[in-house]
């Protein structure tokens, strides 16, 4: 069945707005995306139906919540292939997983962290962290000048010092998609625990974490079309159950005395406090979404606009594209004596929102020597005309800005 972006557009309540006098051309989705109607019923009918505390709870609405709760992490953990639903934890998102991850692993001087220059902050900071906190050291793998990471430089810093390797699926700055099964078996077979930031990754590519051999894998449900404030660390149950708790309070303990605290089993370990409910309810709606259109069918309509976004504006003089030429998700670039922050406020006026800076990645940037970029990038329900739209704004900003 060829895929249908208007029937998409039509589950997307907000994509039908204008912007200044314009229609709204949103290619802004690797910050966040819209959300269909079944997410925003889903989270609408939890509030008006069920909205209860979980867990602990003997009346009909407690356990109508908790059910729905469960049944969600159930949908998330089909959704990743996960081999226990235990091991899906709900966090706020991804930047909330990696914390997590970076938090609970006690590091000696001597270790090694290795990250990427790809990385987002929150795949770089949390990590600096932790080695600011144990004496460990971060390594960093270098990328090449097309914006895919340099393999032989990776696998040269893979050591017996390495402990955690941490890199992202799909970068949210250039649209690299790295190879992260052989990413993860050079670093799973040099001994490292490995964390995948899989944020840009989960809208766009099927995650199977059993195939992945990973041993953390985080998302955030807003990049894929669910609410912001819920996302997951999936964990592998022998690493996590090995591991220490994060946060202390209601949920995560078995037995509490004053005088000693024993805590809870999988998932709820991770889980202090009351969780973002709705949040996981509304995610599974998402993920239902997703898979009722079909992640393949998406992903590869996504990848003609990429192309044609691509060749479009290449075609414009004093353009620059980051990124390789099978990106995925995101196509950032650059133009000749025009800055990035006045292209983006100029073609919003033209009712295009992409996004301009250092997209959270400033040392991926410094790499570039840049401060910044344009990026367009790309959802289920954005079209072949939108990318035309964006083509003629981009040239209609660039003649007046020059
Ligand atoms: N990693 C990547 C690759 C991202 O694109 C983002 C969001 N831009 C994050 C991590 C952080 O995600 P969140 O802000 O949802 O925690």
């Amino acid at each position: 069945m060829a895929f249908d972006s208007v029937t998409i557009r039509a589950e997307f309540p907000i994509l039908a707005q204008e912007v200044n006098g314009r229609p709204l051309v949103y290619l802004d989705n690797a910050a966040t995306t819209q959300k269909p109607l079944a997410v925003l019923d889903a989270s609408r009918r939890y509030y008006e139906e069920i909205n209860a505390n979980i867990h602990r709870g003997t009346h009909h609405l407690a356990r109508a919540a908790t059910a729905a709760h469960e049944a969600a992490r159930e949908t998330v953990a089909r959704h990743l292939n996960a081999a226990d639903p235990a091991e899906v934890i709900f966090t706020a998102g991804t930047t909330d997983s990696i914390n997590l991850v970076a938090a609970i692993l006690a590091l000696s001087p001597g270790d090694e962290v290795l990250i990427s220059t790809l990385e987002h902050h929150s795949n770089i900071v949390p990590w600096q962290m932790l080695c600011e906190r144990s004496g460990a050291t971060l390594q960093v793998i270098p990328c090449h000048d097309d914006g895919t990471l340099d393999q032989d430089a990776f696998r040269g810093l893979l050591s017996e010092r390495t402990k955690v390797t941490a890199f992202n699926w799909i970068s949210n700055a250039f649209g690299t998609v790295n190879p992260v099964h052989e990413m993860t078996a050079a670093a799973k077979a040099a001994g490292s625990l490995v964390v995948i930031d899989a944020a840009q990754a989960a809208p766009h590519l099927a995650i199977n974490v059993q195939a992945l051999g990973a041993d953390f894998v985080a998302l955030s449900g807003h990049k894929v079309y669910a609410p912001t404030g819920i996302g997951v660390l999936w964990g592998k149950r022998a690493v996590l159950d090995a591991l220490p708790p994060w946060r202390g309070g209601g949920e995560m303990i078995k037995e509490v005395t004053f005088a000693k605290t024993t805590y809870n089993d999988l998932p709820f370990k991770y889980e202090a406090g009351t969780p973002n409910i709705e949040g996981a309810i509304a995610f599974a709606a998402a993920l239902d979404f997703v898979h009722g259109v079909g992640i393949e069918a998406i992903s590869e309509h996504e990848k003609k606009l990429i192309k044609a976004a691509a060749d479009g504006l290449s075609s414009l003089p004093g353009v620059k594209l980051y990124g390789p030429d099978d990106r995925a998700g995101a196509l950032s670039f650059a133009i000749e004596g025009v800055h990035h922050y006045d292209l983006g406020t100029l073609i919003d006026q033209m009712g295009v929102a992409v996004r301009t800076g250092h997209h959270c990645c400033q040392p991926l940037m410094a790499r570039f020597g840049i401060t910044g970029t344009t990026r367009a990038s790309f959802a289920a329900y954005n079209t072949a005309e939108e990318v035309e739209k964006l083509v003629e704004a981009v040239d209609k900003a660039t003649s007046m800005l020059r």
